[in-house]
């Protein structure tokens, strides 16, 4: 079965993953997220890295941590102003700031962030300002453990191509959970996999095939 391979030849690249900011490594681990150590820093970067380079939300959530805020619960004690001030090197972080610290108020009243990153809590989750779906189920799957699969353009350009089925939105997670068992490490792996192949080598219009380590299970590359 093709997620299988798939699975294989990331396991096989973990290196050139690594350089795309994803760390394949034991599927409890916070580490994954570009080798972070907590679920605090992945939630609060997932706000963070909407419209962003991911160097300067990396630079953002050290200058945090350097001030013993890189903590949902200790942002909920700040004000807005003070926030703004740390997320200035963010793109929009007057937008962020009010979204991070609203979400981090919540938090505080749901009495953690280990009671908020349950699989049923997704619905309330994505009533919160600035919490799409792909980034409700991205941070449930890698800051909370839970099984999801996040949807996103990267896994289905790529899925897409190998397969030479086209992947629509509604598609994708289905296609997953139909084809692997539910399994935290197989979800975590497919997903860094396959955001690496996307932001490394399937670009949008000229896909770096030769270079690509999917080409020889790819059926795109055979057209
Ligand atoms: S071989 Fe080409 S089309 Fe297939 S996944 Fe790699 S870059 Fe994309």
């Amino acid at each position: 079965m093709i997620l299988n391979e798939l699975v294989k030849l990331f396991e096989g690249n973990k290196e050139v993953i690594r350089h795309t900011g994803w760390v394949i490594t034991d599927p409890k681990s916070y580490e994954w997220w570009d080798g972070f150590d907590s679920a605090d820093k992945i939630v609060i970067s997932a706000f963070l890295v909407q419209l962003t380079k991911w160097e300067s939300v990396k630079r953002v959530i050290g200058t945090l941590e350097e001030h013993g805020l890189a903590k949902v619960d200790s942002i909920a004690e700040l004000d807005l102003p003070t926030l703004e001030s740390y997320f200035r090197p963010i793109n929009f972080y007057r937008t962020k700031a009010r979204r991070v610290l609203n979400f981090a108020k919540f938090v505080k009243e749901m009495g953690g962030l280990n009671k908020v990153l349950l699989l049923e809590r997704r619905p309330l989750l994505l009533t919160q300002e600035g919490v799409g779906e792909e980034t409700a189920d991205s941070i449930l799957l890698f800051a909370g453990h839970q099984p999801v699969f996040p949807n996103t353009e990267y896994s289905r350009r790529v899925l897409g191509r190998v397969t030479g089925q086209e992947m629509k939105k509604r598609d994708l997670p289905n296609f997953v959970y139909h084809n692997v068992q539910q399994d935290l490490y197989l979800y975590k792996i497919l997903h860094a996999g396959l955001g690496a192949v996307g932001k490394a080598f399937c670009l949008l219009t000229k896909p770096k095939c030769d270079r690509c380590f999917l080409k020889q299970v790819c059926e795109y590359n055979y057209r």
